[in-house]
C-alpha cells in the first residue's frame, strides 16, 4: 500500500511576514523536491478538509479554542495581521491554514487506521508542537500531533500511541497535552539550552526526554535514539506511532545548532518504522514540525519520504 501524502493549499497562505523563517516557501521547497526527484509519483494524494473542533478540543480548552478561534476570525474578516506572540503572528488566512493543518492530522490518521495507506506525511503549516492546552507559541496555533493522537485514541477507540518527536526544539506544546496520559509515550530529543528552554526535567512518567548539547552529530543522537528511545517504545508496544517531524536540528538549519544530515533522518525513520512494524502494523503518521533551510529542509523530507514509502 501507498504512502499517504497531505499538502493542503491553505497552508501556504498563512504568512507572519518579510522574513520569517516559518514562510510559505517551505511547502513550496517540499512540493518542489518531491516532483523533481520523481518521488512526488509515488505517493498517493489526498484532500483534507477543515478540522473539526470537537477533534481540537480533545488537546485544548474550550475557552482557548473559542478564543483564538475568534481573534484568527477577526483576523480574517479586517484582512489585518495581528501579534499573538513575539514569535508568532496571523494573517487574513491563518484560521484557515490552521484548521487545515489539523484537519490533515486527522484525515491521516482515519485513512492509516482505515487500511487506506500503510503509512502518511502531511506537508503542513502553522506547526503545531509549541502551542500548548491553551497558549499559542512559537510558530504554533493547534498542536496537529497531540489533536491526531487523541483522535486515535478517544474517536478510533485505539489503546496506546506513541509520539516521536525529532525537531530541534523542544515539543513543549504536546508535553503539556499530554504528560500524565498514560496511553501516550513521547519520545523527543532536542537541543538544549535552545527555546523554548524547557523539557530537561520531564513532566510525566509517559514521557522520554532526551535534551542534547549544541554540535552534537548524528553519531551521538544516533547512540541516544538506540539507547534511550527504542527499548522504551519496545516496551510501550505503540499501535500506532506519530512523528513530530521538524527538520531543524540538521547541520545546515540557522534556528539551532545540531548536526544531523539526511542520512541521520533516513536512519531515525527506518527504526521507527521497524516498531510500527512490530507492533503497529506499520501505522505512522508524521506531521512536519520545523526546518527553516529550504535546501536542508525539501532534501531531508525527501529521505524521511523515501524511508515511509519503502523507495
Ligand atoms: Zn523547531
Amino acid at each position: 500500500m501507498p504512502t499517504a501524502y497531505f499538502n493542503p493549499p491553505e497552508c501556504r497562505r498563512h504568512d507572519m511576514g518579510d522574513g520569517h523563517p516559518e514562510c510559505p516557501a517551505r511547502l513550496a521547497a517540499i512540493d518542489d523536491w518531491l516532483i523533481a526527484s520523481g518521488l512526488d509519483h509515488a505517493l498517493e494524494h489526498f484532500d483534507a478538509g477543515p478540522v473539526d473542533l470537537k477533534d481540537v478540543e480533545l488537546a485544548h480548552t474550550h475557552g482557548y479554542v473559542a478564543e483564538i478561534g475568534a481573534r484568527l476570525r477577526e483576523c480574517a474578516a479586517t484582512g489585518g495581521r495581528c501579534a499573538v506572540d513575539p514569535d508568532t503572528s496571523a494573517n487574513a488566512h491563518t484560521w484557515a491554514a490552521a484548521l487545515a493543518a489539523a484537519g490533515a492530522a486527522v484525515r491521516a490518521t482515519d485513512v492509516v487506521i482505515d487500511g487506506r495507506a500503510d503509512n502518511a506525511f502531511c506537508a503542513v503549516r502553522p506547526p503545531g508542537h509549541h502551542a500548548t492546552r491553551d497558549q499559542s507559541m512559537g510558530f504554533c496555533f493547534f498542536n496537529n500531533v497531540a489533536i491526531a493522537a487523541r483522535h486515535a485514541l478517544d474517536v478510533r477507540g485505539l489503546k496506546r500511541v506513541a509520539i516521536v518527536d525529532f525537531d530541534v526544539h523542544h515539543g513543549n506544546g504536546t508535553e503539556d497535552i499530554i504528560a500524565g496520559d498514560e496511553r501516550v509515550l513521547m519520545v523527543s530529543l532536542f537541543q538544549d539550552p535552545l527555546y523554548p528552554y524547557s523539557g530537561a526535567v520531564p513532566k510525566g512518567t509517559n514521557m522520554v526526554n532526551v535534551p542534547i548539547p549544541p554540535y552534537t552529530r548524528g553519531g551521538d543522537v544516533r547512540e541516544i535514539v538506540e539507547a534511550m528511545w527504542l527499548p522504551a517504545l519496545e516496551r510501550f508496544k505503540p499501535q500506532m506511532i506519530f512523528i513530530s517531524a521538524g527538520f531543524d536540528a540538521h547541520r545546515d538549519d540557522d534556528l539551532g545548532q545540531l548536526g544531523l544530515v539526511e542520512a541521520d533522518y533516513e536512519w531515525i525513520t527506518l527504526k521507527v518504522k521497524a516498531i510500527a512494524e512490530r507492533h503497529a502494523q506499520g501505522r505512522i503518521v508524521s506531521v512536519l514540525e520545523g526546518g527553516y533551510n529550504l535546501h536542508a529542509l525539501s532534501r531531508s523530507v525527501g529521505v524521511h519520504l523515501r524511508a515511509l514509502a519503502d523507495l
